[in-house]
């Protein structure tokens, strides 16, 4: 069957973008593939991380990936370092990526801004883990926000470069031509991309909040929730009734966006709904709807993680469960490569 793989980084106290752009959109996939959803720690600490954050941040994600509705013993939820294979198989491809193809990253360059002298050098290779997390459980799904558009195509570049440079050892070891499937990027839905709500040109991210007004955290109580978004830059104008009417309007656009995800509705029908009303109307009717959605989840977050046993016996058994597909393919992968067993 196919398989579903996709992580979120524990750098951060979880936002509304991560749930909207990712784990929300988790949970249906469920009933059409075999998922694997990790808490990718090894990425994490490509920026420095602080151990006790390190930990408390893994035990959050886990919980919400929980929480918001994934089954952790039909399918599997893990964090990263506890399957060596991932770091392995990065390994080998970070001898099959190329220095110009990572220099192109824009997230790289974002991350690194100014001082790219002095960032990790695995903030540099970090698309490589990417891959290998990806192509160690053979994914062909991977759901992910906007932002990862890129170091998707590069894991597909990855998969297609290993197949190629390696052909005649695929082949005579029995394997077929196209040993790595290419993943595909599965970006959907109307909030691909969150943006800060104090700035609609500007990702809402987890390591850069600028503001605390800026973020909608998911354990945000409901009293703050609200605040945060009457409080959230939009316009003067009323809201368009059509789609088009929103370009050129990133904040609108934003709160629309965010709307539409948290009903699974589509733009145009939020907008059938609210075109012609102002934000005075709207901004109340989005406040009840995200402390709708979020208050409960945040509450059943808040149960999880207070009994962290309990998320280490799931990541446990979820390791153990994805340590078994990956153990496969890095000792079909040693035989490709050519490293004797
Ligand atoms: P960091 O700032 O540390 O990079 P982040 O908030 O970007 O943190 P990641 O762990 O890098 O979070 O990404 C986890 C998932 O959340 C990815 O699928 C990513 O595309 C998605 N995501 C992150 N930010 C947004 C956003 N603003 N809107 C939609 N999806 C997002
Ligand atoms: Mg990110």
């Amino acid at each position: 069957t196919d398989r579903v793989f996709s992580g979120i980084k524990p750098s951060g106290d979880l936002h509304l973008g991560n749930y909207l752009g990712a784990i929300r959109r988790f949970v249906p996939l469920q009933n059409d593939f075999e998922c694997i959803y990790c808490v990718v720690d090894m990425h994490a600490i490509t920026v420095w991380q602080d151990p006790a954050d390190l930990k408390r941040w893994t035990y959050e994600i886990a919980a919400a990936y929980i929480a918001a509705g994934v089954d952790p013993t039909a399918h599997i939820i893990f964090n990263q370092s506890q399957v060596a294979e991932h770091a392995e198989l990065a390994w080998i491809f970070n001898c099959v990526a190329r220095m110009g193809w990572m220099s192109r990253m824009t997230q790289f360059k974002d991350k690194a801004g100014k001082n790219s002298e002095n960032v990790s050098l695995g903030l540099f290779a970090y698309p490589s883990l990417m891959a290998a997390d990806i192509l160690l459980y053979k994914a062909t799904h991977v759901p992910v926000g906007d932002d990862q558009k890129q170091h998707l195509e590069l894991s597909r570049d990855i998969a297609a470069k290993f197949n190629h440079d390696f052909a005649p050892s695929i082949a005579a070891n029995g394997f077929e031509e196209a040993y790595f499937p290419l993943p595909e990027p599965v970006i959907t839905g109307p909030a691909t991309r969150v943006m800060s709500l104090r700035d609609g040109t500007k990702k809402m991210s987890k390591s850069e909040s600028g503001s605390d007004m800026a973020t909608i955290y998911l354990m945000d109580d409901a009293e703050t929730i609200a605040r945060k978004i009457k409080k959230a830059k939009s316009d003067a104008d009323a809201l368009p009734s059509e789609e088009k009417g929103l370009e050129n309007r990133p904040e609108a656009a934003n709160l629309v966006g965010i709307y539409a995800a948290l009903s699974d509705k589509s733009v145009a029908e939020v907008l059938a709904e609210y075109g012609g009303q102002g934000f005075g109307a709207f901004k109340p009717a989005l406040a009840d709807l995200a402390v709708s959605v979020l208050a409960t989840q945040a509450d059943e977050m808040r149960r999880l993680v207070a009994d962290p046993a309990q998320i280490e016996t799931i990541l446990r058994s979820g390791a153990d469960r994805a340590r078994e597909i990956a153990a496969k393919t890095m000792l079909e992968v040693r035989d490709i490569v050519g490293f004797i067993r």
